[in-house]
């Protein structure tokens, strides 16, 4: 057997979107020695497809933006369930965050007067995301990706090295956390294209692997989104929170079958798009929920005034949160008032003239004419939602982004809290940034206090070996793409949109069989490029992951956010003071009640008495 190929470090960070990257740059600009580890290429992380914008108080649309109002926005978006002092930090800190990105050479779209410009998006009271056309996500990355080759090139003018201090590992999947002693002592893995194995040592590590949406047969989400960080996190002892909130994006393409679910960005609804049932009917205006009935317009002729003057009109309907939205398409469709492919109608062609929407939505109009034949000057999209985001995922000091595993930290979508029950567009591409940079500085400030270094003994080297070449010894002949096809059908099925407490029941059993014949899953050939054996792997993580979804959605039961129940249709205030903890125990996922974190007394003083009785208990009231 070739002798196993070893690296040291000081901080490791798996996962190379916005969250892994600004956790990088942060861990090696405190000086550490810092690798970033990557599934897929360099750049093609999740955050590269990003489109719509990032969300930021920078104020330079409407001057009436401030951090209290994002703050505000961001906790009506989660339905109150989200980590106070996450949104604090994030509200607070993503303007400073946006402008940063400008010093590593990014290169926002400006307003005449020369500032960052900034658009509408759904549920957020002001325009507020910087963007570059709809590709913001691919500014984004492509400058973080400079700030590390900048990093990079003074390293090398100090020692002759350019890897001295930043590495970059791409297509190298972690399989194993490597723990001594309950502490992180490194991560084991395999090189995609040579199935070889090898073992970074390091005493911290950052996860940063993003969301979970592979579990879902309808799914905006790319190949990598496998929920690997979440799982890693769960073997290594750590906790998930609020896996029950998956967030089914209102629009995504239907139509044809080959791109069911690719995404349809928000800002088509924020720069003008309306929404149409088969009758031609604007619907929105009939899903205005109570808790949001005094901002939103009752009226067409005063949301259209709204993009003109949205000082004295209240905002159109279809931009309502997601799931307000997602909820709205999903009742007009189960009504028979869909479109021929079972979506909606998303227009933007009668709104704005066709050179304007297409400077505005470069990648929608090519999107729709390379896909569907669609041309979206002219014609409407038709859309309906799709399994965007997972809200969950590691519980997290929100200061540090520490988990509760010593050496273990997470940011951006692996990580749990800062949404709550509903993220916001574009609060996602902020929270990598904030909380990025945090991880990073709380990995440094780890691993700077340590005394011995942890070691990654042999037995533990062994057992990720031995887990991860099981594939092809197994015995039982269960395919892996079959029983990955059968894991996305039951979790669309049975946990998807709507749910109800028998389905969910269904959904635990089944997953409980599939995990049984994940067992005895078997592989063919060799080491050397083999996807069937990658997918063997990832299927571990993606039963694991789902378990917790469809276990802790079956004990809410309540309404909110990203997790509707058909037969409990009410948002219950009781519940928002829980949350539901996921662990593993043995082969066994967990789920336990703990209390929320009462929030702090002047943020609450942010809202007004009569919108906090609309979420809060009585007791918490008079407290
Ligand atoms: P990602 O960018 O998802 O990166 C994860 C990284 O982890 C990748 O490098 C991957 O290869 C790596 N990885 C995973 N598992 C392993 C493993 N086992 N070993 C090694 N590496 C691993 N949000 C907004 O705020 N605004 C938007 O406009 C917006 N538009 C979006 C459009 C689309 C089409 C999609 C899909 C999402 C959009 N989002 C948007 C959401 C946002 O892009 C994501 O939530 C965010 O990019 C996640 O970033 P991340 O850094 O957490 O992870």
């Amino acid at each position: 057997m070739p002798e196993l190929e070893r690296h040291s470090f000081d901080v490791l960070v798996i996962g190379a979107g916005g969250a892994g990257l600004r956790a990088a740059i942060e861990a090696r600009e405190h000086g550490m020695r810092t690798a970033v580890l990557c599934k897929s290429l360099f750049g093609k992380a999740h955050t590269v497809m990003a489109e719509g914008g990032i969300a930021a108080a920078m104020g330079n649309v409407n001057s009436n933006d401030n951090w209290q109002v994002h703050f505000r926005d961001t906790m009506r978006g989660g339905k109150f369930l989200n980590n106070w002092r996450m949104a604090e930090l994030h509200a607070k800190e993503a303007p400073d965050r946006v402008w940063e990105l400008e010093t590593y050479g990014a290169l926002f779209d400006r307003t005449k007067d020369g500032r960052i410009s900034q658009r509408n998006f759904g549920g957020h009271e002001y325009p507020r995301l910087a963007h570059v056309g709809d590709r913001t996500g691919l500014e984004l990355i492509r400058s973080l990706q400079q700030k590390v080759v900048s990093l990079q090139q003074e390293d090398f003018a100090e020692t002759g090295d350019h890897d001295s201090r930043l590495r970059v590992f791409q297509e190298f999947t972690v399989t194993d956390l490597v723990l001594d002693g309950g502490r992180v002592a490194g991560a084991f893995g395999y090189w995609r294209e040579s199935g070889r194995f090898v073992l970074f040592e390091a005493p911290a590590v950052v996860l940063a692997t993003g969301g979970i949406g592979k579990s879902f047969k309808v799914t905006s989400n790319s190949w990598e989104y496998t929920g690997d960080g979440h799982a890693l996190a769960l073997r290594a002892g750590a906790s998930l929170i609020n896996m029950e909130f998956v967030q089914f994006h209102p629009t995504g393409m239907v139509w044809p079958p080959s791109v069911k679910g690719i995404l349809v960005t928000e800002s088509v609804r924020g720069d003008g798009g309306v929404l149409r049932n088969s009758d031609g009917k604007r619907f929105m205006f009939d899903y205005v929920p109570e808790v949001f009935k005094d901002k939103y317009a009752d009226s067409e002729a005063e949301a259209d005034r709204w993009y003109t003057d949205p000082d004295t009109n209240r905002r159109p309907p279809e931009l309502l949160p997601r799931d307000e939205v997602a909820r709205a398409i999903n009742s007009e469709v189960k009504a028979g008032r869909g479109s021929e492919h079972g979506g909606v109608f998303l227009d933007v062609s009668t709104r704005m003239p066709a050179e304007e929407i297409i400077r505005r939505l470069p990648s929608m109009h090519h999107q729709f004419k390379e896909l569907a034949d669609v041309d979206i000057t002219a014609q409407p999209m038709e859309v309906g939602p799709t399994c965007h985001y997972v809200m969950g995922g590691v519980r997290v000091e929100p200061d540090t982004g520490a988990s509760s595993v010593p050496g273990l930290f997470a940011a951006g979508e692996v990580s749990g809290g800062m949404h709550g029950s509903n993220r916001l567009g574009g609060n996602s591409l902020s929270d990598l940034l904030v909380f990025g940079k945090r991880a990073g500085a709380g990995a440094a400030s780890y691993v700077a206090g340590l005394g011995e270094r942890p070691v990654c003994s042999d037995e533990a080297v062994a057992g990720a070996e031995r887990t991860a070449v099981a594939p092809f010894a197994g015995e039982g002949g269960e395919n892996p793409y079959t029983l990955h096809m059968e894991l996305q059908q039951a979790m669309n099925d049975l946990v998807g949109i709507i749910r109800r407490a028998e389905e969910m029941g269904q959904a635990v059993e089944r997953l409980d069989e599939l995990k049984r014949r994940a067992a005895a899953v078997v592989v063919e050939g060799h080491r050397q490029f083999n996807p069937g054996w990658h997918l063997a792997l990832d299927l571990r993580n993606m039963l694991l992951v789902s378990e917790c979804v469809a276990r802790a959605a079956l004990l809410r039961t309540e309404s909110r956010g990203g997790h509707t129940r058909d037969d409990h249709p009410g948002m219950d205030p009781e519940w928002r003071r829980k949350l539901l903890v996921c662990r593993v125990s043995g082969d066994d996922v967990e789920v336990v009640e703990e209390p929320q974190v009462p929030i702090r007394a002047d943020l609450l003083e942010l809202f007004e008495r009569t919108e906090l009785e609309k979420y809060l208990t009585a007791g918490e009231l008079e407290a």
